[in-house]
């Protein structure tokens, strides 16, 4: 076969790739079909499903040559992976942190994968990098920090983790040799994802100081200040500060303003987790409680959680613009060309990734379809339904834990006789195997606790007076 021959040959079984218009559309309307069929659903279908298969029946549709049918596929999706364990989409889901799903980021998605628009590079993606830039602008406007912040948009919130302390790490001249003399201060409630980054970012062996704890789990601003003035005095380079605005265990909001003061005086860098709660402050009473979170210098917030969306969307913020810029910049030769063009700064530049998803579409569609007032709405819904669950649950005879501060609530059953963890720990199980509602728990200085953590927008009053249904019953029958 001469090349030319050889090349019509193999276009034609390449040109596959390209399902024609009836392909699509008869593709389109099945898959439309089985997600409509969920969505119209969803209120039925449980927050969590113990199943034995999990997932296992995957494994005997191999890839192979040959190609397989939708129909097959999706039988398969339905069976071994929609209705497998957690159902993040269920307004049932009041464990961990909450995720959501909401559609117009879905046919965003689809948008974006479509135009496969480019939005690492300003050059190549003009339009889908202003996107994220305006993105970026707004959510630093929202935070309290200035419109000439540098931002991104993570696939989520540990890879910001991750952003932020590499930056305080670079701004601050962390050399390797420094490594085992520099000192970060955090709580023991810190999300582990920072945890993880401090490692990564080949921090391992610096200092890690555990603060200690008011009794809403809290960090004490004195001690603090202390910690820092004696290693200080030792010789050491204390350089950076770790805070949560809205932990995931409890929902504890760290003291964000005494701690923002102390960083500033002490010429330490001030990175804010508000991965869970930094969208409070779209409400009145979550301003409040987020007073100061505009003095950190990194600050990480996820719209995956906080506005809702689909898994695939965390933010970093960095005050400075200069220092994201400085800890993630790179001009590769075969780059050259797209130098010239500094009107917007491009994500490749602010970030470790070069090609990207165009993400910002799935968070600036649904912001503008829907407006803000519905996302603010929900948030406050969110905060009211945890106020009236902590107040309904006591009247159950329950042991609850202090006044939520967000939408994370913890509460336990002190019974009679018997051992309490175990009681809980069994009663998480039953709430669990029940399957209308999902509900996780934690240990908290050696004691079970049960967690209300209250972030899916799909969940409603009548959400929450089913787990207190689940709950008295269970308790009635236990106890
Ligand atoms: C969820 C969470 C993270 C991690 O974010 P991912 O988006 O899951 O990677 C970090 N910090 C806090 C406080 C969180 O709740």
């Amino acid at each position: 076969m001469d090349l030319r021959t050889n090349l019509l040959e193999l276009e034609k079984i390449s040109r596959l790739l390209e399902p024609s218009g009836q392909e699509r559309s008869e593709t389109r309307k099945d898959v439309i079909a089985y997600a409509e069929n969920f969505l119209k659903n969803i209120e039925k279908i449980p927050a969590y499903d113990l199943n034995e298969n999990k997932g296992k029946g995957l494994l005997d549709i191999p890839i192979q040559e040959q190609p397989v049918h939708l129909e097959k596929l999706l039988r398969a999706l339905h069976e071994h992976v929609d209705t497998q364990g957690l159902n993040p989409a269920s307004g049932g889901h009041l464990g961990y942190i909450p995720g959501g799903g909401i559609y117009y980021s879905a046919l965003a998605d689809y948008l974006a994968d479509v135009f496969n628009r480019y939005a690492g590079i300003f050059y190549a993606g003009p339009g889908a990098v202003r996107m994220e830039n305006m993105l970026i602008r707004w959510m630093a406007g929202v935070m309290g920090y200035p419109s000439d912040a540098a931002g991104n948009l993570t696939t989520g919130g540990s890879i910001a983790n991750l952003m932020g302390v590499v930056t305080a790490r670079d701004a601050k001249q962390i050399r390797s040799a420094d490594v085992k003399d520099s000192v970060i201060y955090l709580s023991k409630q810190v999300h582990h994802s920072i945890d993880k980054a401090i490692r990564i970012a080949g921090l391992g062996e610096a200092v890690v100081r555990h603060l200690p704890l008011d009794k809403k789990f809290r960090i004490i601003p004195s001690e603090l200040r202390k910690l820092i003035h004696e290693d200080k005095v030792s010789g050491k380079k204390p350089f950076l500060v770790v805070a949560s605005a809205g932990t995931t265990d409890v929902g504890a909001v760290d003291p964000l303003e005494a701690i923002g003061t102390i960083c500033r005086e002490e010429d330490l860098w001030y990175h804010i987790d508000a991965a869970y709660g930094g969208f409070f402050i779209l409400t009145e009473d979550g301003k409040q409680k987020l007073k100061g979170i505009e003095l950190s210098d990194s600050l990480v917030i996820d719209p995956h959680k906080g506005l809702f969306l689909p898994y695939g969307l965390g933010t970093i913020l960095v005050k400075e613009k200069k220092h994201l810029n400085a800890s993630h910049h790179y001009l590769a030769n075969y780059m050259q060309d797209t130098a010239g063009s500094q009107e917007e700064l491009s994500p490749a530049d602010l970030s470790p990734e070069l090609t990207k998803h165009f993400r910002g579409l799935r968070l600036w569609m649904p912001l503008l379809l829907h407006g803000l007032k519905p996302f603010r709405a929900c948030l406050e819904e969110k905060l009211l339904l945890t106020k009236y669950f902590h107040e309904e649950v006591k009247k159950l005879g329950f042991e609850t834990g202090t006044e939520p501060e967000l939408s994370v609530a913890t509460y336990r059953f002190v019974p009679q006789k018997g051992d309490v963890n175990e009681f809980n720990r069994n009663l998480q199980a039953a709430v669990v195997k029940d399957g209308r509602v999902f509900v996780s728990s934690t240990t908290l200085d050696g004691v079970v606790w049960l967690r209300m953590a209250c972030l899916a927008f799909r969940t409603h009053v009548s959400t929450i007076d089913t787990l207190l249904e689940i709950l008295a019953k269970e308790t009635g029958k236990r106890a």
